[in-house]
């Protein structure tokens, strides 16, 4: 992309709206806009961040076993009504009436939704054990939004949902998403830690959180140290395994990591004191099992080897897609913007053209976007007609983790610059050499 044919509105001045970080680096960078409160536009750069994140999420559920769907944001009243969630939920469900003065709802959820699909289409323990998942927009009216796309109330969800014929099979599946989430937190570039939570209106009895953690996150934590040690990494995992689904659970809930909503002072003085933190953290994801909740209540049942109707045993998993910009911005930003993970940068790099104009430098930033297009990478190109320090600015307020740049007098010599966002480090190579350098760190990303 050409910045000069892009639309990137980023901002001057600070926003005095935002409180948090993230929120305020958003607006600037020209990533998002606030429509109401808590609804957002996605410019073109949140856009494709969020796309981003959306496919690392589609990718790993699906290297899990899990099948996507999707299903509509509207709901029927009629099917909350046998759950007697729709009078349960309470205000934050934003309930509409159509022509035909039939009750609607705006889905904050999809259990009922997907436990109907589930009763119309399966009736034996053959089609088991079965995990369909989508990513949906959800609406919640919350008391209040904030934080931009932290709290939002239209929000963007990955919720997925498993259907099996006994409790261990439906651990399994519990343990098997826990695996599969630490996988596509880490390849996000976050550190998101699994802690034992509250279940919450949806209900249940074994649940986690995933939080990263941050000064600026809503729920107090309280933990290992030891557990911010750990890392899943590029280890190979066969998702049928129970064992070793079992084993990673193991590993990484051991320690104490608790929410405020289960802490237990008793037990955290266990941990040896100079291990013990407490701190914030940004909630990205829940795994619940919540067994026969749904399908006892709404008829969803299966044949097992005997002949005998047995409701389904359920959980249901969600991520945070949309708040995960948010997280991800306040791990990784420092004070002139942010430092995307390379997991998720809108562009793999930019070039900065200090002369726009010169014919060298002109040729050689035309060069060096074919070669990296060629490559399968997708460049910013900044070739607007500005100064450097200008260039420079945007380019680090977007943060995107690689920068070439490119002047009269390094082209002399032969030389381009390669600049590591996260580093502020640079090196003089030639084009070339900045080209296969740059798709060496992409590679297999
Ligand atoms: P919270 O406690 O933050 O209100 P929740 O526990 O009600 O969230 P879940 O039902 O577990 O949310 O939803 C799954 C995930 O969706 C959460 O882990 C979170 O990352 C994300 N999420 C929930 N509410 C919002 C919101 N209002 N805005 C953005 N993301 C949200
Ligand atoms: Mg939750």
């Amino acid at each position: 992309m050409r910045l000069s044919r892009y639309f990137l509105p980023v901002l001057k001045e600070t926003p005095s709206e935002a409180q948090i970080v993230s929120h305020r680096l958003m607006l600037r960078a020209g990533m998002i806009k606030q429509a109401a409160a808590g609804i957002y536009s996605w410019l073109p750069l949140g856009y494709k961040v969020l796309r981003n994140i959306e496919k690392i999420v589609h990718e790993e559920q699906q290297r899990a076993g899990h099948i996507p769907l999707l299903m509509p944001t509207l709901q029927p009243a009629d099917l909350w009504r046998e759950s007697g969630r729709y009078d349960d939920y309470g205000e934050e469900m934003l309930r509409v009436r159509d022509r035909q003065d039939r009750d609607l709802l705006y889905g904050p959820t999809n259990e009922e939704m997907i436990t109907d699909i589930f009763r119309s289409h399966v009736g034996s323990y053959k089609e088991l054990p079965l995990t369909l998942y989508h990513i949906q927009w959800k609406f919640r009216d919350e008391m209040r939004p904030r934080f931009g796309v932290m709290r939002g109330r239209e929000f963007l969800m990955k919720d997925g949902y498993t259907f099996d014929l006994t409790k261990e099979d439906a651990l399994h599946a519990y343990n098997r998403h826990l695996v599969s989430y630490l996988r596509t937190y880490e390849r996000m570039g976050l550190q998101a830690i699994p802690m034992r939570a509250d279940s919450g209106p949806i209900g249940g009895d074994d649940t986690h959180e995933f939080l990263v953690l941050a000064e600026t996150g809503e729920s107090e934590v309280f933990y290992d140290s030891e557990i911010t040690e750990l890392k899943f990494g590029d280890r190979t995992i066969d998702y049928d395994s129970v064992e070793q689904c079992q084993a990673v659970l193991e590993e990484f809930t051991s320690r104490y990591a608790r929410t405020d909503e289960t802490h237990d002072a008793a037990e955290f003085a266990k941990v040896p004191e100079a291990r013990r933190r407490t701190a914030r953290g940004i909630e990205v994801g829940q795994i619940f099992f919540f067994g026969t909740k749904y399908s006892e209540s709404m008829g969803a049942t299966v044949q097992d080897a005997d002949g005998n109707k047995v409701p389904v045993q359920m959980g249901s998993h969600g991520i945070g897609v949309s708040r995960l910009m948010g997280a991800i911005i306040e791990a990784s930003h420092d004070d002139k913007g942010i430092i995307w993970p390379e997991g998720v940068t809108p562009f793999h790099c930019g070039i900065v053209n200090l002369k726009q104009g010169d014919s060298a430098a002109d040729a050689a930033c035309e060069g060096l976007y074919a070669a990296l297009t060629a490559k399968g990478l997708e460049p910013l190109y900044d070739d607007r007609k500005e100064r450097a320090g200008g260039k420079f600015a945007t380019m680090d307020l977007i943060g995107l983790p690689w920068r070439i740049t490119v002047g009269p007098r390094g082209l002399a010599a032969g030389v381009v610059e390669l600049t590591s966002r996260r580093t502020g480090e640079s090196e003089e190579m030639t084009p070339e050499a900045a080209i296969d350098r740059v798709a060496q760190i992409y590679a297999g990303k």
